[in-house]
Order: structure tokens, then sequence, then C-alpha cells
């Protein structure tokens, strides 16, 4: 229950005119008496942050890029608005340190939300941490920081939020010490789940980018299609809840209604279930410990009917085990796979390769890379660059076997 003495929380929101952004915004809009909004940020989409800046007039408007930022700011200008507009990195980490603001939404898509969201660590904010990017990029880097900075990190992927509702408290410490045996990621298996390898070369854009139960970006809609967005929650789960590989066992469940679970020593196993809408995780974040009103419908078990288990198959969906490849080399391997990830998904967006070259790609990028220890956020933005160069120089080379 809120108490009305509370202070208003201010929020900034990274990434704010995309998916979760928007679904951050609509729960923070049923909740004026708890929140406000200090900051906005986006890439390029002029159009959107201007249309939530006229709606939520927050003090800061953040554009990556400066052109747009120049015209935003033309935009707002003319109708008289007070939100002061910036552009570039070094402004979005600012939105998210800034002494006025007590939670950080990071939600950009990508390797671009690490330098964000490491400052929102070293400033002790309160994260809500979408981004799962940077936990596969920087997972021990950004939990030191976290612990360093005196930051409260919530996860918001609906997995990982689940896992979190379910654990019991005081986790960091090793999985066995509180009695849990393993945690068990439940993963849709997108729309290909029973699709023949034959089949799957075939898959075009507009089918990828079809998820039969959530609507999200286009990026993890393509990493949900190739499972790649599961390896990607094996890498953060590891980091979050200090999980080995071995602890941390994948199970398809396609009605998407279990969002994980976790398994105790003693043969309990805790889930937490729910309709497949990001505004239920949200809002837990943004409430935590408090629960929330979030918009979500309840669940109507009768009408789900039944709920289904099976094994991933990682012949058909090798990016999952190049995942698990990635997190048990460790140091920067997981970075390289993130960055070839990247490229790779960028590229099939273009039609410039097919759905099985992703991860002929980064498999390749991957097992032609040195790996190293991780020792430094600036040495993991080298590398991810690095790998972006080797990715490309793949896709160069394909062109070029193709046309010969
Ligand atoms: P999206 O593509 O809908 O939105 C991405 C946002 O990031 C936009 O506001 C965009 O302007 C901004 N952005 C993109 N590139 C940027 C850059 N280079 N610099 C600064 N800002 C940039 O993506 P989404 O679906 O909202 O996902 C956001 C993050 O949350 C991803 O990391 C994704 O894996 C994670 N996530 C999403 C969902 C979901 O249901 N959508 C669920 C779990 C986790
Ligand atoms: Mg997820």
């Amino acid at each position: 229950m809120h108490d009305a003495t509370q202070k208003i929380q201010s929020v900034t929101i990274l990434g704010a005119t995309g998916t979760i952004g928007m679904h951050t915004l609509d729960v923070i809009s049923q909740h004026p008496e708890r929140f406000s909004v200090f900051a906005l940020t986006a890439n390029t989409n002029v159009e959107s942050l201007f249309k939530l800046c006229q709606q939520y007039a927050p003090q800061y408007a953040v554009m990556l890029d400066a052109n747009m930022a120049m015209e935003l700011q033309k935009q707002l200008a003319a109708i008289h608005a007070n939100t002061v507009v910036l552009s570039g990195q070094d402004a979005l980490s600012m939105v998210a340190s800034h002494d006025e603001v007590s939670i950080v939404m990071a939600a950009i898509v990508g390797a671009a939300g690490l330098q964000p969201a490491i400052a929102a660590a070293h400033a002790g904010k309160r994260i809500l941490l979408a981004n799962k990017e940077t936990l596969v990029m920087a997972g021990s880097l950004f939990m030191q920081a976290v612990e360093k900075g005196g930051a409260t990190l919530l996860p918001i992927d609906s997995e990982h939020n689940a896992i979190f509702q379910v654990m019991p408290r005081g986790h960091g410490k090793h999985l066995a010490d509180m009695g849990v045996r393993r945690v068990l990621l439940t993963a849709s298996g997108g729309p290909f789940r029973n699709s023949t390898v034959e089949e799957l070369k075939a898959v075009t854009r507009t089918q990828a980018l079809n998820h039969p139960n959530w609507i999200m970006g286009p990026k993890i809609t393509i990493d949900s299609a190739t499972l790649m967005n599961k390896g990607l929650e094996v890498i953060e789960a590891h980091w979050l809840f200090n999980a080995s590989p071995a602890q941390i066992e994948v199970v398809v469940h396609p009605q998407s209604v279990i969002h994980s679970m976790v398994e105790y020593i003693d043969g309990s196993v805790l889930a937490q279930l729910g309709n497949p809408d990001m505004r239920t995780p949200i809002a837990y974040g943004l409430g935590y410990p408090d629960r929330l009103v979030s918009g979500v419908s309840s669940l109507d078990l009768i009408k789900t009917a039944r709920l289904d288990f099976s094994a991933p198959d990682m012949k058909r969906f090798p990016c999952l085990r190049l995942a698990y490849q990635a997190l048990e080399l460790g140091g920067t391997a997981p970075a390289i796979l993130n960055a070839a990830n990247e490229v790779a998904v960028e590229a099939f967006l273009a039609e410039q390769i097919d759905f099985m070259d992703i991860p002929r790609l980064i498999e390749d990028v991957l097992t032609s890379a040195t790996i190293e220890v991780a020792l430094s956020i600036e040495q993991l933005v080298a590398i991810d660059t690095q790998a972006r160069v080797s990715a490309r120089q793949w896709l160069t080379q394909q062109k070029v076997a193709i046309a010969c």
C-alpha cells in the first residue's frame, strides 16, 4: 500500500520509445501519486519522443543522435515546453546517474545500453534491468558496480523477474546455501518450435518477426526465434543468481504462462505464473517490495487449459548451445557472442543473410576470437567493436562466396 507521506520517486527511462519503455510509462501513468518522469531517452525516433515529452513533461529528453536532438529541441521550443534536450552517450549516462533520480529503467536494446546502466549502478540507483545485454557483456563488472555503488538491481526480463519473486531473499550467496538446487528457465520456443532444419533455412524476416506470445522490439523477437534470447537469458541468470551453467535448465513451455521456476533441494518447485504481459514485471520492479496494479488482466487457467513442457533442441537451435559455450568459456567470450549476434540479427533483418546463417556467423566469430579475462568496461567496449568488425568481414566474405 502507498503511504501518503512517501516521496514521489523520479524515474529515468532509457529507451522510452521502445516496447519496454512504453509499457513502463503505461504503469507509471496508473500511479501519478508515486512516480514522476525525470528523463526520457531514445535513439533516433523524434516523433515518438516528442509525443512522450508532450504527455509526460520530463526535465530531460536525450537522443543518441545529435541531429535528431536538434530537431526535437525545435519541435519542443515551438510548443514552449520546458524539457531540456541533450544528445550522446554521456548525456544518457548523466540522466541515469543524476542526483534527483531514484529509479532507472534500463530498456535500451543491445550493447548501447551498457554504459548508462553502469553509470546508474555507480550512482546507487534502483535499476530495473530489461537490457539483458549489459549482463551478457559485462556481468562480473556490472554486478561489482552494483555492489560498490549500493544500487538495487531488480530484473525485468520476465523469466528472471519470476525467479527473483520465488527465490529466497539474500541471493548472491551460493544457491545451495539457500536450499536451492537449480533454476528452470522457461522458453516459449518461438514461432519455429516445430520447424524442421529445412524449413528453418527458408524462414523469412516477416515470419521470424511474428512471435506467438509476446509483443517485443525487432531484435529480441529475432533472438526469440533463434533461441539466442534464451541463451542470453542463461548468461543473465548466471550473474543475477550466482548459478552455474549446470544449475540453469531451459524448459520449452509454449503457453508462456509459467514465467520460470526455482527448484529447492527438498524437491519443491516454486513457479511464478501470469499472462504474458511485461507490465507485471515492470510494476513489480517499480513498486518493490510493494505490489502495484499494472493493468494486466487475471490469468484464466480454465481457458489456458493445459501447460506443456519439452526439452530445447540445440541441433535445430544452435544459438542456445553457443550461449552455453560462451558462458563456459567465460571472460570476454559472452561479449563476443553478443556483438556477433547483434550484427547477425541486423543482417538478417536487412535480408542479407538466411535465418540459419545467424548461428553460423556467431560460431565462426566466437571460435576465431582470442578470449581474454574481462578486466574493464573500456576493454569490453573495444572487444565488442572488434567482434563487430569480424562479423562484418564474415558478411563480406559470404557475399564474395555467393558471387563466385
Ligand atoms: P525496442 O527495440 O522496442 O526499443 C529499444 C529502445 O532503445 C528504443 O527506445 C530505442 O530508441 C532505444 N535505442 C535503440 N538503440 C539505441 C542506441 N544505440 N542508443 C540509445 N538508445 C537506443 O526494444 P524492447 O523490446 O523494448 O527491448 C529493450 C530491452 O529490453 C532489450 O535489451 C530486450 O532484450 C529487453 N527485454 C525486452 C522484452 C520485451 O518484452 N520487449 C522482454 C524482456 C527483455
Ligand atoms: Mg525473457
